[in-house]
């Protein structure tokens, strides 16, 4: 069975503290037929991706279109197949993409940067450790990355090889909440669409399989490459194995911030549970919470700014009738949920010691228990 029931309280659920995302941007969404850069086209993804800025996500652009769009500039219509020219397409056409995603950004106030990589980046330890720190560094100044492969440089083997796979590697070396690949396809289909008018898009798939795998194969007469769905399938699958889940829909006329938001766009790929690291695994598919504890504002500060365990000192009100280890809302005293974890106490007991210091706990319950209501591992403030 590949499509799940509970559809959409899974992907509510799961996207719920998103915060790193991978988007990654194959070279149809950015050029026309002519293989000749779209500015219509990068303007719509710029305005998506600045959306997803706005609102506070971190975001990191995985990009391909280097030699396509050197293809263009000189006069290639297909796609050269010696790799000397392959190479000199992409030193001029990237530069040309990243002038263009810098100026579209720019009119929207946000900074790029430029990162390109080989495969060697991922497997040498030292380039990777500082890949990792140059671009946490970047999502702390709020800088957009923009990745892409040393096209020019890389030979077959030091190649990532694709870009699908090239934003599975980052997602993970990055440990992303969330990788998109945006396609020219709406998603998954359990037939190739274009050929047949039966086909039905799969809204959910728990786990890349073989037989997922075979959907990529069966494609008669598609336009769009065989290898073009497999990649990508393949890349979800390291993505998801990993523990990233990953969403694939199509590129044009995207709605970024409606899919993050958990509206049912594209093909929603789940990560493999046991992979999911300790601190998220819990939040990933946890379904509803039982209660909600209400905290002041220098509480909500607080749980804001130092990522703190909630004491409870800091628990105003309890509303709800939970049990020891059940998942409650952190809310402020308005009523808005700022984060969600695991209640160490059940809500009778909250009520016992909610606005006293942690040490009248023992005192106050007759028994021993944890210093924390909820402890910084087991919780996650949005
Ligand atoms: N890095 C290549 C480019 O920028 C694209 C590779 C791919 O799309 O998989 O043209």
């Amino acid at each position: 069975m590949l499509i799940s029931p509970s559809v959409d309280e899974i992907r509510k659920d799961l996207f719920q503290s998103l915060h790193r995302l991978v988007i990654k941007v194959g070279t149809k969404i950015l050029v026309g037929d002519d293989n000749a850069p779209s500015w219509d086209q990068l303007n719509h993804l710029v305005a998506q991706l600045s959306l997803l800025h706005d609102e506070g996500y971190a975001v990191v652009l995985v990009t391909s279109g280097a030699v396509g769009v050197g293809m263009s500039t000189l006069g290639y219509t297909t796609r050269p197949k010696e790799l000397p020219e392959k190479q000199a397409c992409a030193a001029i056409g990237q530069i040309r993409l990243m002038h263009m995603y810098s100026e579209s950004f720019a009119k929207r106030g946000k900074t790029v940067a430029q990162i390109l990589l080989s495969g060697d980046d991922f497997r040498d330890r030292t380039r990777f450790n500082n890949i990792r720190k140059t671009v946490g560094t970047l999502l702390e100044k709020r800088v957009i990355p923009i990745i892409n492969e040393n096209d020019t440089i890389t030979t077959e083997e030091i190649k990532v090889g694709d870009n699908d796979k090239l934003s599975a590697d980052v997602a993970q070396f990055l440990e992303a909440d969330l990788l998109i690949i945006l396609s020219d396809e709406d998603g998954l289909f359990t037939k190739n669409p274009k050929s047949f008018p039966d086909a039905e898009a799969i809204s959910v798939v728990p786990r890349i399989t073989a037989e997922i795998l075979k959907l990529a194969e069966e494609k008669p007469g598609s336009k769009v490459s065989v290898g073009g769905m497999k990649a990508k399938l393949l890349a979800i699958r390291q993505a998801t194995e990993a523990g990233t889940p990953a969403v694939l829909t199509r590129g044009h006329g995207a709605r970024l911030l409606d899919l993050v938001k958990g509206k049912s766009l594209g093909t929603l790929f789940l990560p493999n549970p046991d992979k999911i690291g300790r601190n998220k695994r819990w939040l990933a598919f946890v379904s509803k919470a039982r209660g909600q504890l209400f905290l002041d504002e220098g509480g909500v500060k607080a749980m804001r700014t130092r990522k703190s365990s909630l004491l409870p000192a800091g628990i105003r009100d309890c509303k709800g009738t939970f049990k020891t280890g059940d998942f409650v809302e952190i809310c402020s005293q308005d009523g808005d949920v700022i984060g969600r974890g695991r209640s160490a106490y059940s809500s009778a007991e909250v009520h016992l010691i909610r606005g006293h210091k942690s040490g009248r706990i023992a005192e106050l319950l007759n028994r021993k228990g944890p210093d924390e209501v909820i402890h910084r591992d087991q919780l996650v403030i949005f």
